[in-house]
């Protein structure tokens, strides 16, 4: 069994935007409706303490807790310091450290300039959602009034990147669309001077496929040669990052891939084969998979259990976690066979579901929708460092994938 160490609590189950890829409101799961406005103290302590406990069956010394919604900053700050405290009395008293974080759209930092003062506190790391230039963030993230949300979002980033709250500025998170110029796209986040920038995927399945493509289920590993929009949108964005001159900011997903194809670990979900260690609570204490499940069918998170009756030792062994963290034999057939599984570790497990979710995880049995783009992207990152390893007269780095590769 695999302890958790990132517990995600969805601390406000409603949005001020109305965002047109939204996965937890405008996809299949419609759990949402039934859920509580916030996350009451009662729920915050138990599950705190569920926390401490597995923390303690586990040694584990140090434990992130992921603030997030909805948005997460509608609880307002008095109630958002409440909360903090008792998470960290309760892990203090269990000798338990915690590392608090919180992914935003910023808005609420304009209008409830007390939340800074709360979040300076508890040294929590904000991670605000941008997707890159104004026509492109206001075509998608929009208010609920219908106009864009980008003025309003771009002011709260500076905001948090201002000397006085800096130390709080975790970095950007984009979300991928082809509409957009994947060069502007990261310039236009790279004006706010982010610590780091995450580029993800729209969240898709081969049932609800991503914007532009239309896929069938392949039966074998990509063998060059279809089209990739997705990867190469992304190949233009990492050329763009890896051949500036000097390092201006740090690209997650970039970061990982080439910390996988030097033989190492990837530390998210979106690549490789590292068992998940995070866990979702929800506002009413139920026990949860990834949000992102929520784009494959209603109640895909769901594991029927809750912080009241069960412990995160109960989740660690519950089967749908147990199908992510199974590595290699979590996969179907095609990722099997795949030279580049290690590396693309058949993706984000959401972006796998083709539709048997009647057989327990056999639906996820399938390479990602996105496998085409993951082929094509993975095999340029390990040509171009390749190249840059031969140029520095490095051979056979770290005995990892990259001079495995065939691409
Ligand atoms: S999803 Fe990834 S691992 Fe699976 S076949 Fe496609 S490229 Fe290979």
């Amino acid at each position: 069994m695999v302890p958790f160490r990132q517990f995600l609590l969805k601390i406000h189950s409603r949005c001020n935007l109305a965002c047109s890829y939204c996965y937890v409101y405008e996809a299949a799961d419609r759990s949402w409706r039934d859920r509580p406005r916030r996350m009451e103290l009662p729920v915050v302590r138990r599950t705190a303490r569920r926390i401490a406990e597995h923390a303690a069956e586990h040694g584990l010394d140090e434990v992130v807790v992921v603030l997030h919604g909805g948005e997460p900053l509608l609880v307002g700050a008095r109630h958002l310091d409440a909360l903090l405290g008792v998470v960290l009395g309760e892990l203090a008293g269990a000798g338990t450290r915690v590392r608090f974080s919180l992914q935003t759209n910023g808005l609420r930092l304009l209008d409830e300039p007390a939340l800074l003062d709360v979040l300076h506190r508890y040294e929590v790391r904000v991670g605000v959602s941008l997707d890159g230039t104004r026509a492109d963030h206001d075509r998608h993230r929009l208010l609920p009034s219908g106009t864009g949300s980008w003025e309003r979002t771009a002011e709260a980033v500076r905001l948090l990147g201002s000397p006085e709250h800096r130390s709080l500025f975790a970095g950007l998170l984009c979300v991928v669309d082809l509409a957009a110029d994947p060069v502007a796209t990261y310039e236009a986040l790279l004006e706010f001077a982010p610590p780091r920038l995450d580029l993800l995927l729209p969240h898709a399945t081969w049932q609800s496929q991503p914007a532009g493509v239309r896929r069938a289920l392949p039966s074998a590993p990509p063998a060059g040669g279809e089209p990739a929009p997705y990867g190469e949108w992304l190949i233009a964005a990492f050329d763009r990052w890896f051949d500036a001159p000097r390092r201006e900011t740090g690209v997650r997903l970039f970061e990982e891939l080439a910390v996988l194809l030097l033989g190492g670990r990837a530390a998210s979900e979106a690549v490789g084969l590292a068992p998940v260690d995070l866990v979702v609570v929800e506002a009413d204490g139920t026990i949860e998979q990834a949000d992102s499940l929520k784009v494959a069918y209603d109640g895909a998170a769901a594991t029927g259990l809750d912080v009241w009756r069960h412990g995160f030792g109960d989740a660690a062994v519950h089967p749908s976690f147990r199908a992510r963290q199974r590595g290699m034999d979590g996969l179907g057939a095609v990722c099997g066979a795949c030279p580049l599984v290690r590396v693309c570790g058949g993706g984000l497990y959401a972006h796998r579901f083709a539709g048997e979710r009647l057989l327990q995880g056999e639906g996820f049995l399938h390479p990602s929708v996105y496998c085409v783009d993951l082929d094509r992207l993975i095999r340029h990152v390990a040509g171009r460092l390749r190249a840059a390893a031969r140029g520095l007269g490095v051979g056979g780095v770290g005995g990892g994938a990259l001079f495995g590769c065939s691409g």
